[in-house]
């Protein structure tokens, strides 16, 4: 999910390969490493933290190398650390590779790899590769063919280089899912996950496809499928700035996260899907927990901001599903009330980055009054994180924009997965059914195409910017929606915007509702579908402008809103997956008419260390 850059050529490797890692630190990371190879030796060093720590350290060793590969790390599986930083190494110290992604099957890999004698020195799913590409390695003593064999048994997202001592003269890359950019230089070549590192040297690029590999000698490159079918590649020329590089070329890096949510979703369900059983969930960081989680009688979900809608969505999930009572907190009353929590309680604590400071607050209560704790973060190793008892990773990558989008959606999905993984605890398995995790599994793609209709909410945008005041409306799983795309228009926008359940609005805030008032309604076909078309004419009589959310193929949902935005049918619970994507660009395409700041909005911090 971070950043890779691999070099071959006649200079020396190592300056080349620190510059170009900093040119990816933008991209967030924990941990960096950079190995290489001298007089046919491996060498690989390592720091945790910022970049500049592994610089100091290489430029005191006077390395000097044609070929190496360097690495920032984001971790998702193991906490950062020196030992988990990559590059990882195979038993004999021969083999190096750098990775971004995940490798769902890393555990049943570790097992069968441990099992042949292979020792692993990390806690990583990555390092199964190293390992594996060893086995293969011993077997045929031809690198590519290792490489191309060890993949063929990956299951998961991953773009690698990978160097050999024993081939000291090649350089592997290969892509599924997390990008791999070759770039041709002069009598050189660079691999990268992006080309910032590489285009002071050249603007010759080649992007790999899923499956591909390119083997990289430095008088050329050859590319080929996993299956050893030859492929021919178009060279592109990149024309970017670097300003467009880091934002992979949207305008803003909150726009390019609204769209990495098929991914980021796909990755919170990634290798959690029983490899026997593909309608079971199973969750690594719960494991060895099963009967604390299947034994508590309450629930409390703790968390601030976005976080807390997905909270509250999370609660009618778990109460709908399994019956068990639960609230959700605002972290910060939380910790000061004197709430009633013990050992019987277990609480949930959300927070993308782990670090919120009241929430870490409301953690540390929780276990002073015996409650057991389980994080859902999206950083590994964070403060939360290490706090809890055990806990769920959302693996949606590191979030730059200030106002949180795809940690959202994939907080929801880490909370849908909970919810099933429990009620299987429980054996609620009436309730449970392959339709549920099948609905799951396509959202990715329903989600792709809500985002192909951007333009339909960037023409709403131009006819709604100027306004001051917006009602946002939803009802049960989308009533927290219309308090997010409330909150969303605020951080933004800047624009007076309040979120609440439909039926709400008749206790009061129906006296705002004139012809200048839009209102937001999320109106798709679930079971609160009549009462919410009863809510829109309450609306619409009082002359207010009304944008419905709908379900496709609703066409008399025309009729009684003045705008319609349609999104896929999909099971009630996940429906805030799909009718939160419109809302987040329309706050998004808003506030870029407004000439707001959309990735720093005016004070506002993207993690909130301070109570
Ligand atoms: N899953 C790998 C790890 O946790 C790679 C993370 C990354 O993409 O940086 O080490």
């Amino acid at each position: 999910m971070c950043g890779i850059v691999g070099y071959i050529g006649n200079r020396n490797a190592v300056p080349i390969l620190i510059e170009g890692i900093k040119r990816l630190e933008y991209r967030g990371y924990d941990s960096a490493g950079i190995a290489g190879i001298s007089n046919n030796n491996l060498f690989c060093h390592k720091s945790v933290s910022k970049v500049v720590f592994l610089e100091e350290k290489v430029s005191k060793l006077d390395l000097d190398t044609n070929i190496g590969i360097v690495h920032t790390r984001w971790a998702t599986h193991g906490e950062p650390s020196i030992d988990n930083a990559h590059p990882h190494v195979d038993c004999k110290g021969d083999i190096a590779i750098v990775h971004n992604g995940i490798i769902e099957n890393y555990d049943l890999l570790k097992t069968h790899l441990e099992s042949d004698g292979h020792v692993f020195a990390s806690e990583t799913d990555t390092e199964v590769l190293a390992h594996l590409i060893e086995k293969f390695f011993d077997i045929d003593g031809d690198f590519e063919l290792a490489v191309r064999n060890a993949l063929k048994h990956v299951v998961g997202a991953y773009g690698i280089a990978v160097i050999n001592s024993k081939e000291p003269d090649k350089l592997i890359a290969a892509k599924n899912g997390s990008p791999i950019v070759v770039a041709i230089g002069k009598d050189e070549y660079f691999v990268a996950s992006d080309v910032a590192p590489i285009i002071e040297h050249t603007k010759d690029v080649v992007y790999l496809d899923d499956n591909e590999m390119a083997t990289i000698t430095k008088d050329g490159y050859t590319t080929k499928t996993i299956d050893n079918v030859p492929t021919s590649k178009k060279v592109e020329e990149v024309m970017w700035d670097i300003d467009m590089i880091e934002r992979d070329g949207y305008d803003h890096f909150m726009l390019k996260e609204i769209h990495e949510q098929p991914v980021s979703i796909l990755n919170a369900m990634r290798g959690r899907f029983d490899h026997g059983n593909e309608c079971l969930v199973k969750l690594g960081g719960l494991e060895g927990h099963e009967d604390v989680l299947a034994k508590f009688n309450r629930i409390v979900i703790i968390a601030c901001g976005t976080s807390w809608h997905a909270g509250l969505i999370g609660e009618y999930m778990i109460e709908a599903f399994l019956r068990t009572p639960v609230e959700v907190e605002y972290a910060s009353e939380f910790r000061y009330r004197n709430p009633v929590v013990d050992s019987e309680t277990l609480v949930i604590a959300i927070s993308q980055s782990g670090e919120t400071a009241d929430t870490l607050a409301g953690v540390k209560l929780a276990k002073e009054m015996h409650a057991t704790v389980l994080g859902v973060c999206n950083v590994v190793g964070s403060s939360i994180a290490r706090e809890s008892d055990f806990g769920i990773y959302l693996h949606a990558g590191p979030e730059i924009g200030v106002a949180s989008t795809k940690a959202f959606t994939s907080q929801i999905t880490a909370l849908y997965l909970l919810t099933l993984y429990i009620a299987n605890l429980r054996n609620v398995t009436t309730l449970f059914n392959c339709n549920l995790v099948e609905a799951l599994k396509a959202i990715p793609d329903q989600v792709a195409s809500i985002l192909k209709k951007e333009n339909e909410i960037e023409a709403l945008a131009e006819l709604y910017k100027s306004s001051e005041n917006f009602l946002y409306l939803g009802r049960g799983y989308n009533y927290p929606v219309a308090l997010e795309g409330a909150l969303k228009l605020k951080e933004i926008s800047y624009i007076h915007a309040e979120g609440m359940p439909a039926a709400e609005m008749k206790h009061g805030p129906i006296a705002l509702i004139t012809k200048d008032m839009p209102v937001v309604f999320i109106a798709i076909q679930d079971a609160a579908y009549q009462k919410a078309l009863g809510n829109i004419r309450e609306v619409a009589a009082r002359g207010g402008k009304v944008i419905a959310i709908g379900t496709e193929g609703d066409d008399s949902l025309k009729e009684k809103a003045d705008h319609v935005f349609y999104i896929p049918k999909t099971i009630d619970m996940l429906t805030p997956l799909l009718s939160v994507i419109p809302l987040q660009l329309l706050a998004y395409k808003i506030a870029v008419m407004r000439e707001c700041d959309v990735d720093m909005p005016r004070n506002l911090a993207k993690s909130v260390t301070v109570e």
